[in-house]
């Protein structure tokens, strides 16, 4: 079949150049007689790759220099207890519910402090961000949490919620590099890798210098200290060098499509085609409130689980991998993360045009 259209939500569709540079440089890189994979982390050349990495970030988010980057190991998951952990000092903090993400964070740091839910869409679905006007910040809270784009619901904060002063805390894993941000609004900004910027196994972490401190909740594990990683450039064990590696390469691929503004304007675009069709379709509907829709992910039903299965497999069969809809909410989801190219949208389009004919 060759590569198919892969609209998964995660671990993801990764540029077509990144995995031909990757295979051709699978068995010696750049003339050192040894794959990425086999040099030791020690070495020149992996500290290369990764002090290049962290440039090129650096560059393209437009991180300031009061703020470190950190190339960590866990996933999203072990951010949820990382950031209580290291920022909690009054044991408070305020999460703002937007679906499964949110809720498992807020879990989490309830296992270290008092969590209060200042605003939550859970009473529809997670279907819209809630009204962000009017948020009760506690006094004594640490900082102040949200999901910025909802992976599973399809939903973006398309403003960031006023924290009287408060660090606020985002996780950004399934927009991470989508558009630009302006890093100086936050206090940590935090993405798994595997949704838009490299393979599973990397998270980085954005977070400025005054939240890293060795106060941190007692009992907090080595590894789990951002000061750890801070203090050795997240070199304090071995890091997953491959990968780092990937995500190095997606970099320059960002830096030589145009930039940040240039991913967001061409991501605009591509939702723009899927959502426009979603809108004046008489089977397909998305389950979005349109002023919270997110870019990346695209959650969409026809309100028959039947078609809706129907659907899936046929487009399969044609080439459109994995829009099964998350587990919790159904139907079908497209993910069109930075590399799905723009025919790809269109052909899907084209498919769910012609399936609504078909089967009237
Ligand atoms: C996938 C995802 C996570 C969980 O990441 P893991 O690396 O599997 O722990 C957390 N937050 C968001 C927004 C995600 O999309």
């Amino acid at each position: 079949m060759g590569r198919v259209y892969n609209f998964s939500a995660g671990p993801a569709v990764l540029p077509e150049e990144v995995l031909k540079t990757a295979a051709a440089e699978m068995l010696d890189y750049h003339g050192c007689g040894m794959s990425v994979m086999e040099m030791s982390h020690r070495s020149k050349d992996f500290q290369n790759i990764i002090d290049t990495a962290e440039a090129d970030f650096r560059e393209l988010l437009g991180v300031p220099d009061n703020y470190r980057v950190l190339f960590l190991q866990g996933g999203g998951n072990t951010q949820f207890a990382m950031v209580p952990m290291n920022l909690m000092k009054n044991k408070v903090a305020d999460y703002i519910l937007t679906g499964q993400w949110a809720k498992k964070a807020a879990k989490e740091a309830e296992l270290y402090g008092k969590v209060n839910i200042i605003a939550s869409s859970a009473d529809k679905t997670f279907s819209y961000i809630p009204d962000l006007s009017d948020l009760k910040i506690s006094d004594d809270a640490d900082y102040v949490y949200i999901c910025q784009n909802n992976t599973i619901y399809g939903t973006k904060f398309t403003e960031l919620p006023d924290t009287k002063g408060k660090p606020l805390v985002s996780d950004v894993s399934s927009m991470f590099l989508s558009e630009p941000m302006d890093v100086t609004k936050y206090g940590v900004l935090w993405g798994g890798v595997q949704k838009n910027v490299g393979p599973a196994g990397v998270t980085i972490v954005v977070i400025r210098d005054d939240l890293v401190t060795e106060d941190v909740l007692p009992g907090t594990p080595t590894m789990l200290r951002y000061k750890t990683h801070v203090d050795n450039k997240s070199l304090y064990n071995t890091p997953p060098c491959y990968n780092i590696y990937i995500c190095g390469l997606v970099f320059k691929w960002l830096k030589e499509m145009g930039g940040l503004s240039v991913m967001k304007q061409r991501n605009e675009e591509k939702a723009k085609i899927l959502y426009d069709f979603l809108d004046n379709s008489t089977m397909f509907k998305g389950t979005v409130a349109p002023k919270d829709r997110s870019l990346m992910n695209v959650p969409f039903v026809t309100g028959d689980e039947e078609i809706d299965k129907k659907f899936i497999a046929e487009a399969a069969a044609a080439g459109f991998k994995n829009l099964k809809g998350h587990r919790t909410v159904g139907g079908m989801r497209a993910s069109i993360y930075n590399a799905m190219p723009k025919e790809g949208v269109v052909k899907l389009v084209e498919f769910m045009d012609n399936f609504e004919k078909n089967n009237k």
